[in-house]
């Protein structure tokens, strides 16, 4: 009995665990339509209410027909009218199998299979109903009749790439990209037509792409005929029932890279000549500043500016000027290597940088001045514009780098100011960059900016040397002037009166040496022994043309209440003969009211007589230089008399200036010069001093 009872326990206990493991739901019911048996599965897939299964257990049988299970699983499905009808047909038909697909209201779908049961002797005992939930294999299945659609109807490229990078499906775009028939590519793998994906690239890959479930890149994919082509790859991890595949759309974007290169080109690049421009010569330089840290090898800089570019475009017009400019920079790139750049700045100007040279700086200097020299001979070459044959030259100024962190704005002024060098010294040649030039640009930058404010902070001053005639009576004085500066002391004239001229500084310098000489005479008015001493001041050539420059003397004049005749003003050679018109005109003017002139340095120029008779002239002053040699050097001797000759021969004075001995004093007198000015009677002074050589009581002047 014990063994009996627990014979019929362990086979409802297996049925039961049998039910269980199945995946589907599982329900029988007997030929009276009464539920005999269901698993856990047909509870779940059915949603089953607990209250609606007391009295059930699973996998037992129970011997009572269910009308609300069956309720619940009516009211469950899509189309119940169908469902019953179907129900009914199987019940009345109970040799019929079935097998079907049932929709849920739910959305999901149910896949049903039912079968009869029948006794040893083929007796009908029931039906048992298999239910399995379908609806993740019905979407993919969906999915894939999509896809299948859109790969073949669409314009990407499709793939399906399995875990070995094998490509198991292809859509037509994929083959017509390539080239190639679909049996061809489905016989090949990845790595043979993406020129970037070897095996383990392909295992890296497969293995992120699991991990994300999708990625987007670009890569270069490889044609049938060998050419290469960009795509954009958006990949997807697939996983159908266990087979995993990679499904890649690739998309060809070789237009939106043409697109992306063309708008790097205008960027980047000069758009007359396709060379960088510079924006990207600033970050090459930058680079190659920083590889030259690094492998402690020399790079140069080269500055290149055309001669007289403006003239030809002037000229020839500016269609023929960007001919030039064009053909230029073909030469520059043919004179240097592969790595190194060229770029044009903007008009004339090109750079170049030179990578690579020797770790020994004398030897890349070597290296930079032939590639210079090579770059001068090219561009030397005449060039055939259009229908003119031109001829053109650079100045290149150059400058070395290397082994340390350097500005490379500092790099590009360096180049730049040995190019100014290079024009200086007569065009069409290269300079180097000197660091003794830097510091004389520097001290040139700072001294013009104090050069700007030493005016209103009253540091010039004006010095005198006195003027004698042949009896050595004073008969006049120069007024020079003198920059006491606070921290380097007296500044000479030779090293400020250019920067100022430059600077237009000259022009109120000038006005109030005019001024402050135009005062001195006033005082010098009350004195017996100094009123009539005539007052030269030195006028620069700016100052002179300017367009007030006579009414600023004559209102100097006026407001001094002074004596025309005891104002001098020095003009040079070089400054007359600019606009010789205008020039006898201010000249006739101030004449007019008394003023006199006297032509300094003279000599040095290269005036023809014509010109200076045509101008109202007082003096000639002889240069200094003419004077310095007068015992030793023959040539000056002669060339002193000559001018004291000329000068007596036009009706005009004679000074020379610079006498520092007797000797030269002498040989002045006996050649019938008349007024003398050096060392030899007086250096240029304080007004003091002066005046307590001339032995006078002056009162200061008022300024
Ligand atoms: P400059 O007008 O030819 O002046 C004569 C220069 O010769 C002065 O140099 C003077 O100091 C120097 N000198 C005079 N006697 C002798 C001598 O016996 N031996 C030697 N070795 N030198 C002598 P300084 O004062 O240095 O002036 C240089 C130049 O600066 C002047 O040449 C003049 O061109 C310019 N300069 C001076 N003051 C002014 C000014 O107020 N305005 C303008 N525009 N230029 C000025
Ligand atoms: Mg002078
Ligand atoms: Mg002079």
């Amino acid at each position: 009995m014990m063994f009996m009872a627990n014979n019929s326990e362990l086979k409802t206990s297996l049925v039961k665990a049998i039910n269980e493991a199945l995946p589907e739901a599982i329900l029988v019911v007997n030929d009276q339509g009464i539920i005999v048996s269901h698993n856990r599965h047909f509870v779940e897939i059915w949603k089953i209410p607990d209250d609606h299964l007391s009295g059930f257990e699973s996998g037992t049988a129970i011997g009572i027909k269910n009308t609300q299970i069956l309720a619940k699983i009516v009211e469950s499905v899509k189309d119940p009218e169908s469902f019953l009808a179907r129900v009914r047909e199987l019940y009345e038909n109970p040799h019929l199998n079935d097998h079907c697909e049932i929709a849920l209201s739910d959305g999901r779908t149910l896949e049903r299979h039912s079968t009869t049961l029948r006794s040893n002797d083929g007796q009908y005992l029931g039906r048992v109903w298999f239910f399995r939930d379908i609806t993740e294999r019905k979407q993919a299945e969906e999915n894939l009749l999509l896809t299948r659609f859109v790969s073949d109807h669409g314009p990407d490229s499709i793939f399906w790439i399995d875990e070995q990078a094998r490509i198991v499906y292809v859509n037509e775009a994929a083959c017509r990209e390539r080239g190639y028939t679909k049996s061809e590519l489905l016989a090949m793998s990845i790595p043979e037509i993406d020129a970037n994906c070897p095996v383990d690239v392909w295992i890296a890959h497969w293995q992120e792409l699991k991990q994300k479930g999708s990625l987007t890149f670009e890569v270069r994919h490889r044609r049938k005929d060998g050419s290469i082509f960009p795509v954009e790859i958006s990949a997807n991890f697939v996983d159908f029932g266990g087979k995993e595949f990679n499904i890649a759309f690739s998309r060809d974007i070789t237009m939106r890279k043409q697109a992306e290169d063309e708008i790097q080109l205008l960027a980047f690049y000069d758009p007359l000549t396709r060379l960088p421009n510079r924006r990207l010569l600033m970050d090459r330089l930058q680079h190659a500043v920083a590889s030259s840290m690094r492998s402690c090898r020399n790079g140069a800089l080269l500055f290149i500016d055309l001669d007289h570019f403006k003239t030809l475009n002037d000229t020839l017009g500016h269609d023929t000027g960007d001919l030039l400019l064009q053909d230029v920079a073909q030469r520059l790139q043919a004179c240097v290597r592969q790595g190194d750049t060229v770029a044009r700045l903007g008009g004339d100007e090109f750079v170049v940088i030179l990578e690579n040279l020797s770790e020994n700086d004398l030897e890349a200097a070597t290296q930079t001045e032939n590639i210079g020299e090579k770059i001068l001979a090219a561009l030397n070459e005449p060039y055939q514009l259009n229908q003119h044959e031109s001829r053109s030259s650079p100045s290149i100024g150059a400058t070395l780098f290397g082994g340390r962190q350097q500005a490379i704005d500092e790099l590009l002024k360096q180049a730049d100011i040995a190019m100014y060098q290079a024009k200086k010294s007569g065009r069409n040649t290269l300079r180097f960059f000197d660091p003794k030039m830097q510091e004389a640009i520097n001290a040139h930058a700072a001294l013009e900016g104090e050069l700007r404010k030493a005016l209103e902070k009253r540091q010039f001053h004006l010095h005198y040397q006195i003027q004698v005639d042949s009896l050595r009576r004073p008969v006049g004085a120069e007024a020079l002037i003198r920059w006491l500066h606070p921290e380097r002391g007296l500044v000479s004239p030779a090293q400020f009166i250019p920067l100022a001229e430059e600077t237009g500084v000259i022009l109120p310098m000038g006005l109030w040496v005019l001024e402050t000489a135009c005062a001195q005479i006033k005082s010098w008015e009350s004195i017996e022994s100094t009123r009539n001493l005539v007052l030269s001041v030195n006028v620069s050539a700016k100052q002179f043309h300017q367009a007030d420059f006579v009414s600023q003397v004559q209102a100097a004049v006026r407001n001094h209440a002074i004596n025309p005749d005891l104002l001098k003003l020095e003009l040079t050679e070089s400054m007359l003969l600019e606009n010789i018109e205008d020039t006898i005109g201010i000249m006739n003017a101030l004449k007019g009211i008394g003023v006199g002139f006297s032509l300094d340095d003279f000599g040095t120029g290269y005036s023809s007589l014509q010109y200076l008779k045509r101008l109202p002239l007082s003096q000639l002053k002889i240069d200094q230089s003419f004077i310095r040699d007068l015992a030793v050097d023959s040539s000056d001797r002669a060339i002193v008399s000559t001018i004291i000759a000329m000068a007596q021969s036009l009706g005009l004075d004679v000074i020379a200036e610079g006498v520092e001995t007797a000797e030269q004093w002498r040989f002045l007198q006996e050649s019938g010069c008349n007024h003398y000015q050096g060392f030899l009677f007086g250096k240029p002074a304080p007004i003091e001093q002066l005046e307590s050589i001339l032995g006078c009581e002056a009162s200061p002047p008022h300024f």
